[in-house]
C-alpha cells in the first residue's frame, strides 16, 4: 500500500449520512414497532409474553421459563455441530420491587414497603408516576396477572418539598435517599367498618374484588412498579425515543425481529432473552442459569452432537446497551472511546469495572470477525468502552457465554439516562442494532 492519508481512519460519520433512499422510513416504521414492543412489555414477564405471542405468529419455536425468560430458534441448514449463531440480550430492567409483606398503616395512609431491584438513583423514582404490574399466585395455585388498566390510578414514592429540603439539600446524594425511605402511597380512605388499619384494610378489598387476593398472597407473588406511560418519541425533531427499559428491551426487541426476518439462515439462529441481568443473570431465568443449556442440549442430541462442540463452533453477540456520550456529563467518558449517539451500535471489547474486571474481553479474533461481519452487511456502527477507566463500569450477560466456550463480543445501542424511568436512544441506532444482528444470523 502507498503512503498517503488513507492511513488514517476516517472519523466516523452519523449514520444520518448513510441512510440510502426510503431507509428514513425504515428506521420510522421499525421504531412504531419497537415502542409498541416497549408498551406491550413493562416487566420480564410481559416481554415473555409478547414476544412469544409474535413469534408463534411466524411459527418460530418458543422455549420458557417460569414465563420470565425466552428461547426463539430458527434451525438452519448446517448441522447443529457447525455452531449457533446467538444474539443473548435481557428483558429485565431496573425497578421497585414489592418486598414479602408491603402493605402497612401510617399516619392516615396506606403504604407499601419496596425493596429496588438492579442499579437505580433512587432520587429518579421519586415524584414520579408508577404503576403496579406482575403476578400473585392465590393459595390454591391459581396465577393472577396484576397489569394496571386504561384509567388504572398511577402509585409514587414522595420526595419531600424544596421549602423544607435544607437538610436533605446537605446530604450526598448516595446518603440523601435510603432505600427503606421508598416507600410507595398506596391509598388514604378509610373502610367504614370499624377495627384496626381501617385504610390498610380498604385497600387490601379493593385488591381482593380485582384480583381475589389476600394480604397472605403477598407471599406468593412478585410484584413490582415501573414508571407508569407509554414510550414517546423525543427531541424537537423526534429523532429519539423517550422509555422505560431501553436496557435492554432495544436489543432484545431488536434480536427477536432480526430472527423474525431471516427466513432460511445457514446456521441455526438463536435469540436469547434472558432475566436477571442488572442483579448479575442469577436465578433459574437469568443468563447462568442451565435452561438455555437444556434446551439447546436436547436439540444437539437429537442430532448426535455433543453441546459442547456446537457451543465451541458457536459465534455470539452479546446484545446490550452502552452509555452514549453525553455533553452534559461530558466528564465522565473519554470523548475519543465513548460511543456517538447515532452513530450506529457500539461494539464493546470489554466491558467490567477497575482494570476490565468482570469483563469476558473478546480476543481480536472475534473482533476480526465482528469487523468483516458488520462491514459485509453494510452496518453502521463503532466502538467504545463505556465511560472513562476508573469512573465506574459495568456488566454484561456476555462473560456468561464465554465460560461456555462460546466466542461472544458486546454490541448494544448507545442511551441517555441509563437506569433512569426514562431512557433515550436514538431510532437509527435501534435499527442499525437490527441490522448488526440480521448481519449474524446471515452469516454464511
Ligand atoms: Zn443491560
Amino acid at each position: 500500500m502507498e503512503i498517503t492519508r488513507d492511513l488514517l481512519m476516517r472519523k466516523p460519520a452519523p449514520a444520518y449520512e448513510k441512510l440510502k433512499d426510503g431507509e428514513w422510513e425504515q428506521v420510522l416504521a421499525y421504531a412504531k414497532g419497537y415502542k409498541d414492543f416497549l408498551d406491550a412489555g413493562k416487566t420480564e414477564r410481559d416481554c415473555v409474553a409478547e414476544a412469544a405471542f409474535q413469534a408463534e405468529k411466524q411459527r418460530i419455536p418458543v422455549y420458557t421459563r417460569h414465563g420470565k425468560a425466552i428461547m426463539l430458534i430458527r434451525r438452519g441448514k448446517r448441522p447443529l455441530s457447525e455452531g449457533l449463531r446467538i444474539v443473548a440480550a435481557h428483558i429485565d430492567s431496573p425497578r421497585i420491587d414489592l418486598k414479602p409483606y408491603p402493605l402497612y398503616e401510617k399516619d392516615g395512609f396506606a403504604l407499601l414497603k419496596t425493596h429496588y431491584y438492579g442499579g437505580i438513583k433512587k432520587y429518579h423514582w421519586l415524584a414520579s408516576p408508577l404503576e403496579l404490574r406482575g403476578i400473585v399466585y392465590l393459595r390454591d395455585g391459581t396465577a393472577v396477572k396484576i397489569a394496571p388498566g386504561n384509567d388504572s390510578p398511577v402509585l409514587f414514592i414522595t420526595d419531600v418539598l424544596p421549602h423544607l429540603g435544607t437538610d436533605q439539600m446537605k446530604k450526598k446524594v448516595a446518603e440523601a435517599f435510603p432505600g427503606e425511605s421508598l416507600n410507595v402511597t398506596a391509598g388514604t380512605v378509610p373502610d367504614a367498618e370499624e377495627g384496626d388499619d381501617r385504610i390498610k384494610f380498604a385497600v387490601l378489598s379493593a385488591l381482593h374484588k380485582r384480583y381475589g387476593m389476600t394480604e397472605h398472597d403477598f407471599q406468593s407473588a412478585e410484584l413490582c412498579l415501573v414508571p407508569a406511560g407509554n414510550a414517546r418519541d423525543a427531541g424537537l425533531d423526534g429523532s429519539m425515543i423517550g422509555a422505560y427499559g431501553h436496557d435492554d428491551r432495544s436489543c432484545s426487541y431488536a434480536a427477536m425481529r432480526a430472527l423474525f426476518d431471516c427466513p432460511a439462515p445457514e446456521y441455526t439462529c438463536v435469540c436469547i432473552m434472558a432475566d436477571k441481568e442488572e442483579i448479575g443473570s442469577e436465578g433459574i431465568t437469568g443468563m447462568q442459569s442451565a435452561f438455555y443449556d437444556t434446551v439447546l442440549e436436547e436439540m444437539c442430541t437429537a442430532e448426535g452432537t455433543p453441546l459442547s462442540i456446537c457451543y465451541q463452533n458457536s459465534f455470539c453477540f452479546s446484545g446490550d446497551v452502552t452509555n452514549a456520550f453525553d455533553p452534559n456529563f461530558a466528564d465522565v467518558s473519554d470523548p475519543q472511546n465513548n460511543a456517538r449517539m447515532g452513530h450506529g451500535p457500539c461494539v464493546m471489547k470489554a466491558t467490567g469495572r477497575g482494570g476490565k474486571s468482570g469483563s469476558s474481553d473478546a480476543s481480536a479474533e472475534t473482533m476480526s470477525k465482528t469487523r468483516r461481519l458488520l462491514d459485509g452487511a453494510g452496518v453502521c456502527w463503532q466502538m467504545g468502552e463505556l465511560g472513562k477507566v476508573d469512573q465506574g463500569g459495568g456488566g454484561t450477560v456476555a462473560k456468561f457465554l464465554a465460560m461456555r466456550n462460546i466466542e461472544v463480543v458486546d454490541i448494544g445501542v448507545p442511551v441517555l439516562n441509563m437506569h433512569a424511568p426514562m431512557e433515550v436512544a436514538a431510532k437509527i441506532d435501534c435499527w442499525q442494532t437490527y441490522k448488526a444482528f440480521l448481519a449474524l444470523y446471515n452469516d454464511c
